[in-house]
């Protein structure tokens, strides 16, 4: 009896590729990916016989590339047919259309940061010009009900928001009746730095179950050199309105986030032990982002991308450490990724979309009843570049806003399957286009690949977590599929 199988087993078409893409991920590693961004790490001499229709020895690899659909008998179109029902579950999102709906409520603002990035105004300007007045209002709540979406998020922004909290109460209220009376699931967030947190807001909060989404930098002198108040009591205030919404509403109504100055670099450690000092379950360790102040105060050269990539793969490994040590705690970037690599779902975050997440998962309504394509695109605005301007509450319909010339053409150029790079790159089913970004740091919303930070840091974080997955302990990879939100 022969040990080997016939000849004919082994045959070069036996098996058909299905649309794969290869990048390097690791120390000559290779990262093969499908258009779902299931993925395997192999060598590259493997990946020459997959794309050359060679014989593939390891039968156990080969059963992998089969369940996966990087490959199919030529003959049997289920799998073809699977790998679209998968893919129509991936992006399903985008037939919901616009589900996330800014509303800033005043440009008004009581600190001074210098890397804000909506070029704030100072609480001494005048509210009835810089405050979104109950006219207004209005023709947002009705914009926002004119999307076809089921699932509906409001989130309210500023400057401050809460200096304008009659109008987050006027627009709340109505959009919960009009939530029950339409059949539509209405969720609220008010983003805020908390210093006028009182108790008609607390009961509110709890009444209308509405998330909070605050700013912590790190620990007091950190946080109040990157956020300073005049009072020089922001800190203390931020500290306070969290343990508020802690103890009086529940733990998990309040998350918080960090933006990375140039000082920040230095204290990831101190950073995090804040936030497990202040019982928060996660953390978003974000760059800084190259618009407003950010760019005017030239806060966005204190670093390059290599050096926050640094900052994030040591800072996420004390994190990984402390959830070792039995302290929950979530890294957000990290989590929005692993799901997309690790789950058949999207959580829709609007900066890693393809078509772009501005317009389609999101759009912010000025306080002025200017409608911009993403928040990002209303900060470009208030360094004077309108292009993402899509129209103002009183003079455009939904309709004009979201189904013009302007919008299809953005959804056009942000296909990244279309993008020079993008295209060939594993990567892709993971990452997304940011216009606006590009916009900002290239003059062109589509973006040389190859000089862009964006992409930079993203592969960057990619490359790093693959890697995680990949070679690190038990203990780890289970702590980073714990973070997978499926
Ligand atoms: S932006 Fe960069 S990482 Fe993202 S898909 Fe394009 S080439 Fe890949």
């Amino acid at each position: 009896m022969s040990k080997f199988q016939s000849a004919e087993s082994y045959s070069n078409d036996k098996y058909k590729l299905l649309p794969i893409r290869f990048s390097e991920a690791y120390d000559n590693k290779y990262i093969v990916t499908n258009m779902v961004g299931e993925y395997e790490i192999l060598d590259f001499d493997i990946i020459n016989r997959l794309v050359n229709n060679d014989v593939i020895h390891d039968k156990n690899l080969l059963g992998r590339l089969y369940s996966k659909h990087f490959i199919y008998d030529g003959t049997d179109h289920t799998a073809l047919k699977l790998l679209g029902l998968k893919y129509r579950s991936k992006i399903s999102r985008l037939k919901e259309f616009t589900s996330l709906h800014m509303v800033v409520v005043s440009l008004r603002c009581d600190y001074t940061c210098s890397y804000c990035q909506v070029s704030r105004q100072g609480l001494k300007a005048d509210f009835d010009k810089y405050d979104m007045s109950i006219k207004t209002a209005d023709k947002v709540i009705d914009l926002i009900f004119s999307s076809p979406s089921k699932g509906i998020k409001v989130e309210f922004q500023g400057g401050e928001s809460l200096l304008n909290f009659k109008i987050i109460k006027y627009i709340t209220e109505i959009c919960h009746l009009r939530g029950i009376q339409e059949n539509r699931n209405v969720q609220f967030v008010i983003a805020t730095n908390l210093s006028m947190l009182d108790d008609e807001i607390i009961n509110f909060i709890k009444k209308y179950n509405i998330y909070v989404s605050t700013s912590l930098d790190g620990p007091r002198s950190l946080h109040d050199r990157n956020r300073p108040k005049p009072e020089n009591d922001g800190y203390d205030l931020t500290i306070k309105g969290i343990k508020n919404i802690q103890e009086n509403v529940s733990l998990s109504q309040v998350t918080a986030l960090m933006t990375t100055t140039g000082r920040s670099l230095d204290y990831g450690i101190e950073i995090v032990d804040e936030y497990i000092k202040n019982d928060l379950s996660a953390i978003f360790l974000r760059p800084l982002s190259p618009y407003g102040f950010a760019i005017t105060k030239k806060q966005i050269n204190q670093y390059d991308t290599d050096r926050w990539l640094e900052f994030f793969k040591n800072t996420l490994d004390y994190i990984i450490n402390i959830n070792k040590n039995g302290y929950n705690l979530m890294e957000q970037y990290s989590s929005l990724i692993l799901t997309k690599i690790l789950s058949p779902k999207d959580l829709g975050y609007v900066d890693l979309q393809s078509p772009s997440g501005a317009m389609i998962g999101g759009i912010i309504y000025d306080y002025d009843g200017s409608v911009y394509a993403s928040d990002e695109a209303r900060m470009q605005a208030a360094m004077g570049n309108f292009k993402f301007k899509l129209g103002h509450v009183d003079e455009n319909s939904y309709e004009e806003m979201i189904g013009g010339e302007f919008i299809l053409d953005a959804i056009d150029k942000s296909m990244s399957v279309s993008v020079p790079s993008c295209t060939s790159c594993a990567f892709l089913p993971y990452c997304g286009s940011d216009p606006v970004y590009h916009f900002a740091t290239q003059n062109n919303v589509v973006g040389n690949k190859q000089i862009s930070g964006y992409c930079k840091k993203n592969m960057g974080v990619f490359k790093h977590l693959i890697n995680l997955l990949e070679n690190s302990d038990e203990e780890t990879k289970r702590i980073l599929q714990s973070w997978v939100r499926y």
